[in-house]
């Protein structure tokens, strides 16, 4: 059977069918509403001390940022909206506490399902799982139950993040649920305690048997029930191939890679959202070398304010904790738009009004883009990069602009650092060729070998019937990547690669022997290429 893999992995085991005895309302008339509140009040505290354990074992086993969504659920048992909701049913209409909260929480849970807004579905999810709690707290029941087979798989309609928290994974060897996606609680908390998962596979529960022989393929997202000797020792085989492999790379998590010479090799992370920072993180990222930022001004109807950018770029800084980040002011244009900020149609829109061009067009936008980012300096090392610039003059342009929000900021008494590192992507030809230049006025440069390719060998990235001519390693593209670096190091200043070329393995050794300070790559790219360039210093 098919399923999406939320956590990779393997597991060969027993089903074990999570049993969530069905809860029976009583919809008579309460005959005292002072008893059902004095009921609820009691359920909310046992609630309570539930929850704060449940967080706690949480923070302890799974990490300090899953254990977050106990804090919303506890948030969730003080909401006004919904105790006086709750509380309107007991004294208004005389229902008793569990019906009340029952019917209390449907009617939130629907609510915030149908917002078309994955944030706000998560919330639904969130509102049924503390329901549930405070309606088996009311009834007097359990939480939900299952065998234990030597090598368990879990098998449940869905799994809430209270459930979740108190798998075991020396117990549970795999779980499977027939809804849930690769961004719900529970596939994020199986990422963490690294338990295999196949979520979303419809029909599971009702299919599998308790106590039934399955395979769990959570790296094609698939289910195989009852499997034959033979399929069961091909998957043993697959299983400690794969745990051998994840041990390895595991180990470069904290590796630091510095060669003979003393210089540091930064593999750093590439994110569009703050939801791919957990990835990043968990990879043993060096720091971020490119935080696409127009992702936070696409999917979105209106452009968002300085306060809504400072508090997201805060966030990621924040959980950096210490180590860099490079964050990219807008690139739009070219095959990325914004509904709210339509542009002229343009017969080559990647050589037209696109990332700091249209910047320089709209200075208002630029320039709350560029408070946001100077605020959230305050915070950890910020390092301001601007996109597509292809002259000096470009460069020093924005940095004026930079200046005259410094002034801004420091007259409004708002914190930033005055020394936060301004740098540039190097990604039309003529910077590389005038990396020299450019070198003096930037502190650093990031590589755009996405566009560098593109715009060296004139072939559209975006374009499939040419990109047999998309050559990475020609070498007119080589060629302006060592000026590109050599130029920063005869300045004095670092030169980093956030193109997807950082990650490809043919190439790691070359850019590795030009000097390529810092490689910077999706999430689960890292380890390997931590692997990879260690192996380089032996
Ligand atoms: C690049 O051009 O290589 C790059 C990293 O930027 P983007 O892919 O966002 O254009
Ligand atoms: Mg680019």
């Amino acid at each position: 059977m098919k399923g999406i893999a939320a956590s990779k992995g393997y597991a060969i085991g027993r089903a074990a069918l999570l049993s969530t005895s069905e809860i029976e309302l009583d919809r008579t008339r309460a005959s005292s509403v002072e008893a059902e509140l004095e009921a609820l009040d009691k359920a909310l505290a046992e609630s309570r001390i539930q929850l704060e354990a449940i967080r706690d074992k949480a923070a302890e086993s799974i990490g300090e940022e899953e254990a977050k969504v106990f804090d919303s659920h506890l948030l969730l048992l003080e909401d006004p909206e919904f105790m006086g909701a709750v509380k309107d049913k007991i004294s208004g209409e005389k229902m008793r506490a569990a019906t009340a909260v029952s019917d209390a929480t449907d009617f939130f849970k629907t609510m915030f399902e149908s917002l078309d807004d994955d944030y706000m579905r998560e919330r639904a999810a969130d509102m049924k799982d503390v329901g549930h709690r405070l309606v088996r707290n009311l009834l007097g029941h359990g939480e939900g139950s299952f065998k234990r087979y030597d090598e368990t798989v879990l098998v449940a309609h869905d799994l809430t993040p209270s459930d979740t928290a108190q798998i075991d994974r020396n117990t549970v060897a795999a779980f499977i649920t027939d809804i849930g996606g690769v961004t719900s609680h529970s596939a994020i908390m199986a990422r963490s305690l690294e338990i295999p998962a196949v979520v979303g596979m419809k029909t599971i529960t009702e299919t599998v048997e308790e106590g039934m022989w399955v395979v769990v393929d959570a790296i094609a997202g698939e289910v195989i029930l009852n499997p034959d000797e033979a399929t069961i020792k091909a998957y043993r085989e697959k299983k400690a191939a794969y745990a051998a492999e994840r041990e390895k790379l595991k180990a470069y998590r904290d590796v630091e890679i510095i060669d003979e010479s003393g210089r540091k090799i930064l593999v750093a992370g590439n994110m569009g959202s703050l939801k791919d920072l957990d990835l990043i993180l968990e990879n043993g990222a060096d720091g971020i070398g490119l935080f696409r930022t127009e992702f936070v001004f696409m999917d979105r109807e209106s452009m968002p304010t300085e306060e809504e950018q400072f508090e997201i770029y805060k966030e990621a800084v924040t959980r950096l904790t210490g180590r860099p980040i490079v964050i990219r002011t807008l690139d739009i244009g070219g095959d990325k738009q914004i509904p709210y900020l339509p542009q002229e149609p343009e017969l080559n829109p990647f050589l037209g009004l696109r990332a700091i061009r249209l910047c320089f067009e709209h200075e208002d936008m630029f320039k709350t883009q560029l408070r946001a980012l100077l605020r959230a300096s305050a915070f950890g090392p910020v390092q301001i990069m601007f996109p597509m610039i292809g002259a000096v003059g470009e460069l020093k342009q924005a940095k004026a602009i930079v200046e005259s929000c410094k002034a801004e900021l420091r007259a409004e008494g708002k914190a930033f650092n005055p020394d936060v590192e301004v740098g540039i992507m190097i990604e039309i030809p003529s910077a590389a060729i005038a990396a020299e230049s450019l070198a003096e006025e930037a502190d650093f440069f990031s590589i755009g070998t996405n566009d560098l390719i593109q715009y060296t060998m004139a072939v559209d990235r975006m374009n499939p019937t040419v990109s047999h001519l998309y050559d990475p390693s020609n070498p007119a593209v080589l060629k302006l990547i060592e000026m590109s670096i050599q130029a920063a190091h005869n300045a004095g200043i670092w030169c980093g690669m956030c193109g997807e070329m950082a990650r490809d393995p043919t190439v790691t050794r070359k850019l590795f022997d030009m000097g390529l300070d810092e490689f910077s790559v999706t999430g689960s790219a890292i380890l390997e290429l931590k692997q990879r360039i260690s192996g380089y210093l032996k």
